[in-house]
């Protein structure tokens, strides 16, 4: 493997100026403290912002990159001005509050937009500059999602994987975005789309489906010709960094220092950054609550409210400082007494051994976002206790909740929820705090920062070789030269095409795919060709085939192998003699699923019945065609039918008729010296495995297949059948 190209908005370093000096200090925040040592151990260049503005000095830029590049690490200079559209307004006013379910908070602009994409397309060029063949990009968070798709136009085959650090919301929120199209085209550049948790990665799979039309299989997304992952990794902490530095002396000291300050008191201990998501307020507020039903512990308690300064530009953060500022003094006024102060207050960030330390002396950690990706001071917390003592208290709606199942959860929204869990934490057996305590630990030792980054690139590996894995074997440039070639040099040319999925894409009903101009003309010039014969593979019935290619010197297959007209005929032949009888009790059954599952429908052939769920709720309709299988099933046995389940449909037809069993009758007609079938689902299959050997075979769609070779579109099929009559070279 090549390096490992990290990509975020910021840097692990920040570049300060004091004093006409440049600083390089570490970046704050949980992306840059967890994967720094991960980085450091990695064959891996770090890509992002540094603070520096694009429009310093030549020589200050140079030196920045220099230094920067000493420690792994390459600057993408953004403006000023840049970073305030881009990060403080679409980043932070735009996808922050809507992604964390605060859509009354978001404001749509479309300069910021603009903004937007040309930050990533800042980012991308700076990608394309130190790129090499075999380096692998991982991009990260929500400042980045138009990148990989970026990337994937400018390099050769790139392996990208992305990761969201925050939640990605229920497409009832997801859809509320004016640019919900271009985000999602933008992550599906990716190889690998990693989510902290599941239901995150299902709330993206349903807004590809919804937007797109792609669907998704064991998270597995065929998006055109490439096949995108989708997966949920837990961020996990650098455990041992926190185990590590809790016994240090200097923590040891502080928490003495601690102890001296709150005497024998109970600590309850949270830590933010400044965010209407963190339900700060709440938090305040159910506290005054609990001071109040349970006044045993005024003079015995105290809470540590840490909360660290952050993105102070946005007006609406500013506006929460002064309502904490104000509830806080509420709240002390109401219930301080001398010598006791129920809630510390500190706005600013802590040094860490001075974080460890509030950690190591916190008897309890109430932490309750409103709506958090994950939230990792949970975790830091946990692995701080090395004491074996201290208790969680979670809300369900934080990431980290998943997990963490020995937590105490709660509801943010139910002030008495979290009354009576701080009341249960406070006054749980030390036995009971361990043994939750240990569980916890284990998992995080084990599923660690280090980890969770392998675990990731592991995954995009072998996701970059999915396609391999799936047996889908690409027509490439090579092999489509030497079919036209083979193609140019027969004499008798026998081809068989299927229509819909293989000529022309799907559509919600069926009689709206006409075909195009483009496709008539193309069936008539190349059937016009000396030497050739065409043969259309369809499952639609006679009477349509005839309406739409009666006039074209082709040859026909309808109903799947039912019915064929060999071309110059005047009547179609039936394959042998069969019965359709049986419809009467199908057609029922048929009928009833239709009426329960909106949007699909039953088409009658002469030979059989297809349930049609295209326009349905995916969802739905997959669970609904299982049940029908089965339904079918006992019944089917006795009636020499078979039940078959295709693209969107369930189709039930008399055993032993297929498109290979009527293609047979051209095989027999006369010798041929080129064979070419193309087809997208399973009815044709068939005819790929009843051609001889030297056949060309080719399934659109990237699926395994009897077929030779896969094909990723009809377009694409459209342009191999022009190249046949008009080669490249
Ligand atoms: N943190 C910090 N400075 C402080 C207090 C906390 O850098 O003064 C760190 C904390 O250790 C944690 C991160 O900030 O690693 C916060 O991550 P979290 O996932 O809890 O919330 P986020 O800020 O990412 O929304």
């Amino acid at each position: 493997m090549g390096r490992l190209l990290i990509v975020s908005n910021r840097l692990p370093v920040t570049v300060h100026r004091k004093r006409g000096q440049l600083h390089f200090e570490p970046s704050a925040g949980g992306l840059a403290t967890g994967l720094s040592s991960f980085y450091r151990s990695y064959n891996a260049l770090w890509i992002g912002w540094p603070g520096v503005d694009r429009k310093d000095s030549v020589a200050t830029k140079d030196e920045v990159k220099e230094k920067l590049l000493k420690d792994n690490c390459y600057p993408v200079f953004l403006s000023q001005k840049e970073v305030d559209e881009y990060y403080g307004k679409f980043c932070s006013t735009t996808i922050w509050p809507l992604f964390h379910y605060f859509p009354q908070y978001a404001s749509y602009s479309q300069s910021s937009w603009h903004a937007y994409e040309s930050a990533n397309r800042t980012f991308c060029d700076a990608i394309v500059e130190v790129w090499e063949q075999g380096d692998t990009i991982w991009v990260h968070d929500f400042h980045l999602m138009l990148l990989p798709q970026m990337l994937r136009e400018r390099l050769p085959d790139p392996t990208i994987g992305f990761f969201l650090h925050i939640p990605f919301p229920s497409i009832e929120l997801f859809r509320l975005l004016p640019w919900r199209t271009e985000i999602v085209n933008g992550l599906l550049g990716s190889d690998l789309i990693g989510f902290h948790t599941w239901e995150y990665a299902g709330h993206f799979l349903a807004s590809v489906r919804f937007l797109l039309g792609y669907d998704s299989w064991m998270g597995k997304i065929v998006a055109g010709d490439r096949i995108s992952r989708v997966d949920a990794f837990p961020m996990g902490i650098d455990y041992e960094r926190f185990a590590g530095t809790a016994i240090k002396p200097e923590v040891e000291k502080e928490v003495d220092k601690l102890d001296r300050s709150f005497k024998d008191r109970r600590v309850v201990l949270s830590v933010d950054r400044l965010d209407y998501t963190k339900g700060i307020l709440r938090r305040l507020q159910a506290f005054g609550q609990f001071l109040e039903k349970n006044p045993q512990y005024r003079q015995n308690l105290t809470f540590v409210l840490v909360v660290v300064p952050s993105r102070t530009m946005v007006a609406r953060y500013a506006l929460l400082k002064r309502q904490i500022d104000e509830m806080v003094g509420a709240i002390n006024g109401k219930h301080g007494a001398i010598g006791w102060t129920p809630i510390w207050y500190m706005y600013r960030s802590v040094p860490f051994p001075s974080l460890v330390a509030l950690y190591r002396r916190a008897d309890v950690a109430l932490i309750t976002p409103v709506r958090d990706g994950m939230n990792l001071v949970a975790k830091e917390y946990l692995a701080s206790r090395i004491d074996g003592r201290g208790v969680l208290i979670l809300s369900e709606t934080a990431g980290a909740a998943k997990e963490l199942g020995e937590a105490l959860t709660i509801n943010v929204n139910n002030d008495d929820d979290i009354v009576n869990a701080l009341k249960h934490a406070l006054e749980m057996p030390e036995g009971e705090q361990a043994e939750r305590l240990r569980i916890m630990q284990r998992r995080l030792r084990r599923y660690n920062v280090q980890r969770w980054a392998e675990d990731f690139i592991e995954t995009l590996m072998a996701t970059s070789r999915l396609q391999e894995d799936m047996g889908v074997k690409t027509l490439g440039t090579q092999t489509r030269r030497k079919l036209v070639k083979c193609y140019q040099q027969a004499h008798r040319r026998l081809l068989f095409l299927d229509y819909d999925g293989t000529l022309v894409s799907f559509v919600s009903r069926p009689e709206k795919a006409v075909p195009p101009q483009e496709v008539l003309d193309l069936l008539s010039t190349l059937a016009s060709e000396p030497g050739n014969e065409i043969v259309l593979t369809s499952g639609r019935d006679k009477e349509t085939l005839d309406n739409w290619f009666g006039h074209l010197p082709v040859s026909k297959i309808a109903e799947h192998g039912v019915w064929l007209r060999p071309r110059g005929t005047e009547q179609w032949e039936m394959i042998g003699p069969l019965t359709a009888e049986w419809k009467d009790e199908v057609r029922p059954i048929l009928e009833l699923y239709a009426d329960r599952t909106p949007g699909s429908f039953v088409e009658e052939k002469d030979f059989s019945l297809v349930w049609q769920y295209r326009r349905s709720d995916s969802r739905l309709g997959e669970l609904r065609a299982r049940e029908l299988v089965l339904h079918l099933e006992g019944l089917t046995t006795n009636l020499d039918l078979q039940v078959l389940e295709g693209n969107k449909v369930v189709e039930v037809k008399n055993s032993g008729v297929n498109k290979g069993r009527a293609a047979l009758r051209w095989l027999a007609a006369e010798e041929h010296d080129f064979i070419l079938a193309i087809g997208d689902d399973w009815t044709d299959e068939d005819t790929f495995k009843g051609l001889p050997d030297s056949a060309w075979t080719i399934r659109v769609g990237l699926t395994s297949t009897a077929a030779k070779y896969n094909i990723s579109s009809h377009n694409k099929v459209l342009a191999l059948l022009h190249e046949l009559q008009a080669p490249e070279d």
